[in-house]
């Protein structure tokens, strides 16, 4: 056996044909090929919103927060539990991130916690799909109304995810996937905001790309803008046609690929439920197309299970370490949940391309740890 993946990227001979296209077409900035996966992704959300694309997921978020006005002296409540990113978007504006502690079976924003850290500064929420789930979104929207503050989800895990039999992103007020390489699909990195605020939208479209009124519209006409104005700060976040180009053959993929993942969670989850110190999250597997598959091991061995694992040429890694440990974002405040689920997360490998044998492998490798040491 090879070594078995924790995530990867999965593309084949689509994605090099249409990479192939536009270089022989010898437009690889941002152009009509941007314009197509932004029109395509509109059509798979089924939704009224507008999709913008960028080239991260985290410059989608630092858009996004830019554009409802947060800036210096503004407080945004962020799960204490995701990726750096999230973070980074935030004091990227200027504002500073408060960290919320998580709930211990969803990993998903506290919000009692979340109420308890509101203060006069305190003007938006980002709620984060962890591994895909956002059930619990509609009470972040009630609890957004009930004090006045802006949601902008980070959705960088949940991309061809369902709710309430909906597509996340679909009815959204904003939300921001990611395209990274390992992410649901892929751009070969990128990213995008979804929205229906027209305000946002038109912030977004310029800000993009150095703040350069209506640029947008110009390149998609393949037309250079000499004669412009800027009024506000931009940055370089703008989309190429080379990964617009990978983001669309990925995007016909999206219901193979969500099937696999979901199956491959549903094994596990029949694979798990014979060992007793092993459990799943309480997500809804049946909905998500899930980007990671994490469960808690209810030991003190998590560790000593990680490296046995990797001695058996299996990939796995924890998500995420606590941004209150991280020298930035440290904090005097305590996240009981939080400490906890770092001491016992583990992320199991999850793919497109993983096999049920890979799945069944990890498994006896974990039950043959499991035996006397768990
Ligand atoms: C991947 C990720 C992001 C950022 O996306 P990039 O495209 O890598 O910049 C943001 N938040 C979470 C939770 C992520 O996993």
């Amino acid at each position: 056996m090879t070594n078995i993946r924790l995530s990867k990227s999965v593309v084949g001979i689509e994605e090099k044909n249409a990479v192939m296209q536009v270089l022989d077409e010898g437009f690889l900035g941002m152009g009509r090929e941007v314009q197509l996966f932004e029109n395509e992704l509109q059509a798979f959300l089924k939704t009224r919103n507008e999709v913008i694309c960028v080239n991260t997921g985290t410059s989608a978020l630092h858009l996004a927060l830019q554009a409802i006005g947060i800036g210096a002296g503004d407080e945004v409540l962020v799960p204490n539990i995701t990726y750096v990113a999230s973070f980074q978007a935030i004091t990227a504006t200027g504002a500073t991130p408060v960290l919320v502690d998580v709930n211990l079976d969803t990993v998903f924003i506290d919000l009692e916690d979340a109420e308890s850290r509101i203060t006069k500064n305190t003007k938006a929420i980002m709620p984060v799909h962890y591994a895909s789930d956002s059930q619990k979104m509609d009470d972040v929207h009630a609890f957004a109304k009930l004090h006045n503050l802006r949601v902008v989800e980070d959705a960088a895990h949940s991309f061809g995810s369902y709710r309430s039999g909906s597509l996340v992103g679909s009815e959204c007020d904003v939300l921001c996937f990611s395209f990274d390489g390992i992410k649901n699909i892929t751009a070969g990195e990128g990213g995008a905001i979804v929205t229906g605020d027209r305000k946002i939208i038109e912030y977004v479209r310029d800000a993009r790309l150095l703040g350069v009124e209506k640029d947008t519209e110009a390149r998609y006409q393949g037309i250079r803008s000499w004669d412009f104005d800027v009024k506000e700060q931009g940055w370089r976040y703008h989309m190429s046609n080379v990964m617009a180009a990978i983001g669309r053959a990925q995007l016909k993929k999206i219901e193979a690929f969500g099937s696999h993942r979901k199956q491959c969670a549903e094994h596990y989850l029949e694979l798990m439920s014979g060992i007793s110190n092993i459990e799943p999250l309480n997500l809804s597997y049946k909905e998500n197309v899930p980007h990671i598959f994490p469960v808690k091991v209810l030991s003190n061995n998590r560790d000593e299970l990680i490296s046995y694992l990797r001695e058996q040429k299996i990939e796995c890694g924890v998500h995420y370490k606590p941004g209150s440990q991280l020298e930035r974002y440290k904090s005097e405040s305590h996240y009981p949940n939080s400490e906890l689920l770092y001491k016992q997360l583990l992320t199991l490998p999850l793919h497109a391309d993983l096999s049920r044998k890979e799945q069944d492998y990890v498994f006896a490798a974990i039950k043959k740890f499991n035996i006397g040491k768990l």
